[in-house]
């Protein structure tokens, strides 16, 4: 079971927003769509849900929806402000879609188990009987999360879900966020302009600028070898290498010189052997790799990546190669 968006197009007043973009989420992965605001994530979003008019596409598991009314597509989406019923205590936003399709106490009863059942998902048992200002702006996210998985989607579309609240809560939510989709097993499809965010929560990366997709594929793949030296700095890269301060890297890293250009990309691996050695600065975990800023030794600062498995800490010294397989196939793009 794979959504799968097909040359979807949209314009307001003719004016393309997104432009041709294909896209696939496998079942039970999230993938994030990352890109600086503006360029069209939303609105790929709300077409993806019927919210707007589209060309192109948008199918489940094989099935066509894109002439299908947003209600009608299984789909459910889950916004930047939650948009929770102010009056309504949680209980009852959480349950307000079961309620909406089931009547009777015998249903009642259900309702109550399951809207328990979502609090216990999203960490906030016996929340049930508050209102929604009594919250902070987490609690009230973690909220508007499992009222949108109430009906267990098909397809959970987020937009954005997390940039409203402070940096702190919203590094820990993220990794909370992930952790609830796994276990729920939903799939999902989240736009953001965080690259922090995509990495914590999701699988897949897919990058838009103006519109149009530029690259898309398993998170490490893409953080290593992003497409260009923008991508590179969107992903958060420290430094992009290119031209003589590439070819310096390559020099003392022994790599063949023929790949010069390529590694700006980031084929810079922590490695017991390697012939650089540095300082770790920073190190920025996700759930599929860490990756680093080593004060190279004479080259200045590089981006690294290391198994998750490898232990280390800013400060500490350590060893690096360059990934001269990866080189070898980017050169040769
Ligand atoms: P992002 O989510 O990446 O910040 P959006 O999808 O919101 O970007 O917007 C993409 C482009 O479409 C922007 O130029 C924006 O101004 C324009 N746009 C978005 N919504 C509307 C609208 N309802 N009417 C007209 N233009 C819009």
């Amino acid at each position: 079971m794979t959504l799968t968006i097909r040359d979807l197009s949209v314009a307001y007043d003719d004016v393309p927003a997104v432009r041709g973009v294909s896209l696939e989420v496998p079942d039970g992965s999230v993938l994030a769509v990352l890109g600086p605001s503006g360029c069209g994530k939303s609105t790929l979003l709300r077409g993806v849900a019927g919210l707007e008019q589209a060309t192109g596409s948008v199918a489940w598991d094989g099935e066509d929806v894109t002439r299908l009314p947003t209600h009608r597509r299984g789909f459910a989406l889950m916004f930047q402000d939650g948009q929770l019923f102010d009056h309504l205590t949680v209980g009852r936003n959480v349950g307000y879609a079961l309620r909406l399709r089931s009547r009777g106490r015998a249903a009642r009863a259900t309702e109550h188990a399951r809207v328990e059942e979502l609090l216990a998902l999203v960490g906030l048992e016996g929340y049930a009987d508050r209102l929604p200002r009594t919250l902070s702006g987490g609690e009230r996210q973690r909220v508007a999360l499992a009222r949108s998985l109430a009906h267990q989607p098909r397809l959970l579309l987020l937009d954005e879900p997390l940039s409203a609240l402070d940096a702190g809560l919203r590094r820990h939510l993220a990794g909370e966020l992930r952790e609830i989709l796994t276990r729920a097993g939903t799939t999902a499809l989240m736009v953001t302009h965080d690259h922090e965010e995509a990495f914590s929560v999701a699988d897949r990366l897919a990058v838009m600028r103006e519109g149009r997709l530029v690259q898309e594929g398993p998170i490490d793949e893409v953080w290593r070898s992003p497409v260009d030296a923008g991508t590179a700095l969107f992903l958060g890269y420290a430094r992009v290498l290119e031209g003589d301060a590439a070819r310096r890297v390559l020099a003392a890293a022994g790599a063949p010189a023929a790949a010069a250009v390529a590694v700006r990309r980031s084929a810079v691996v922590v490695d017991e052997r390697g012939p650089l050695e540095g300082e770790v600065r920073s190190i920025r975990s996700t759930p599929q790799l860490q990756r680093l800023v080593v004060a190279v030794d004479g080259l200045g600062d590089l981006d690294a990546v290391a198994p998750l498995d490898h232990r280390t800490s800013p400060g500490d010294r350590v060893r690096l190669g360059v990934d001269v397989t990866r080189v070898a196939a980017l050169a040769g793009d």
